[in-house]
């Protein structure tokens, strides 16, 4: 640490000398300064009124210097005390330029961070599925119909001959829309129970040929379990041309469950009923994890019943017969599958409510 020393010689030499000692303990303590109160220290110790260096340089340089030194002495402390100032306000800018230059390093923008990641969303695994169903009919030449959720009793039933109070209503358990009653049978309002009413949505809107998918939600009074949903998906088509036999549906839906299930897939054909269709049939896959050997899955019977289907029925037609639809010169076939029975023999799903209860562990897998 520096002190002043006395000054026995006079010299400008001498002078010079004691001046460049002072300077350079100066710039040393000027350099070792880390903080505002490591600068308020060495302000103190050079510049304080009551014993700092500069008074001590007043007191032991100049009032002790002779008569004749003395001027000499004068303008060497006064250029001194300027210097020694300046040099004190400098380390106080240092100190507050290094203070903030720390503040702007931490608030720079480093774009070698990574990002936020917002996890992007993918196609829950029903529409996925219901969304690959419709391009694989979508690439025979089918378009996609859509019709509402909330139909009349005409669109739902009646119109697909199912006759007021026919014993076929009580297999599709409906959830009707409170307070109907005031209104005629035909017009009360319900939640469909299929996608079947798009059929005859479409046949009033567009004269025969017509080739047409319905991808859509439906509802039905039925309890959660795991192969049931009180809403689940469904997939419907409806072929109507001249010369439309049950060939064409067998090769349609073979073509079909081989594009979506893989190309080894089987399909046959089992006597079944549906009002709207006649004759009807069920579709069965051969199996698709044993590959018809039998297994759990295919309950050892080497076949999975996927789908119903069959030819429209005349009396179908009857409904739209104004708009082109004669059935003594057309003809049709019509196929609806549940869209979470194909997910879940897809993805080997356990339970349906999976594909409802959101849970994103569940969902991810699907990402
Ligand atoms: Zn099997």
């Amino acid at each position: 640490m520096y002190t002043v020393p006395k000054l026995e010689d006079y010299s400008p030499e001498a002078l010079d000398r004691a001046v460049a000692e002072l300077f350079s303990a100066l710039d040393a303590e000027s350099r070792d300064l880390h903080s505002e109160s490591d600068w308020k220290a060495f302000h103190d110790r050079w510049l304080a009124r009551k014993n700092g260096v500069l008074t001590q340089i007043n007191d032991t340089w100049l009032k002790a210097a002779p008569g004749p030194a003395k001027r000499e002495v004068g303008r060497r402390v006064n250029e001194l005390k300027a210097r020694t100032e300046a040099a004190i306000e400098a380390a106080q800018d240092k100190i507050h330029a290094s203070a903030s230059s720390t503040k702007l390093a931490a608030d720079r923008l480093d774009i070698t961070l990574p990002g936020i990641q917002r996890p992007i969303g993918v196609k829950h695994p029903v529409l996925r599925v219901m969304d690959e169903i419709v391009a694989v009919f979508k690439a025979m030449g089918y378009s996609v119909g859509e019709g509402p959720e909330v139909e009349t009793d005409y669109y739902n039933f009646e119109s697909l001959n199912f006759p007021p109070n026919h014993p076929a209503r009580d297999t599709q358990d409906t959830l009707f829309i409170a307070d109907q009653e005031s209104k005629p049978a035909r017009d009360r309002l319900l939640l469909r129970t299929h996608t079947s009413p798009v059929q005859i949505r479409t046949m009033e809107q567009q004269p025969p040929p017509v080739r047409i998918v319905i991808p859509g939600k439906v509802h039905r009074n039925d309890p959660l379990d795991a192969t049931h949903s009180p809403v689940f998906h469904q997939v419907e088509g409806l072929a109507v041309d001249t010369n439309i036999t049950f060939c064409d549906l067998k090769g349609t839906l073979d073509h079909a469950m081989k594009a979506l299930f893989g190309s080894s897939v089987k399909t046959r054909f089992y006597p079944s009923f549906f009002p709207f269709t006649e004759p009807s049939a069920d579709m069965q896959v051969s199996c698709i994890f044993c590959g018809g050997k039998g297994c759990r899955k295919c309950k050892f019977s080497g076949w999975i019943e996927l789908l119903g289907c069959g030819m429209v029925d005349p009396n179908v037609f009857d409904f739209v017969k104004q708009n082109g639809y004669d059935s003594s010169k057309i003809s049709g076939f019509a196929f609806g599958m549940g869209v979470e029975r194909i997910a879940i023999l897809k993805y080997e799903v356990e339970e349906i409510q999976l594909f409802y209860e959101g849970d994103v562990r569940f969902l991810e897998q699907f990402a």
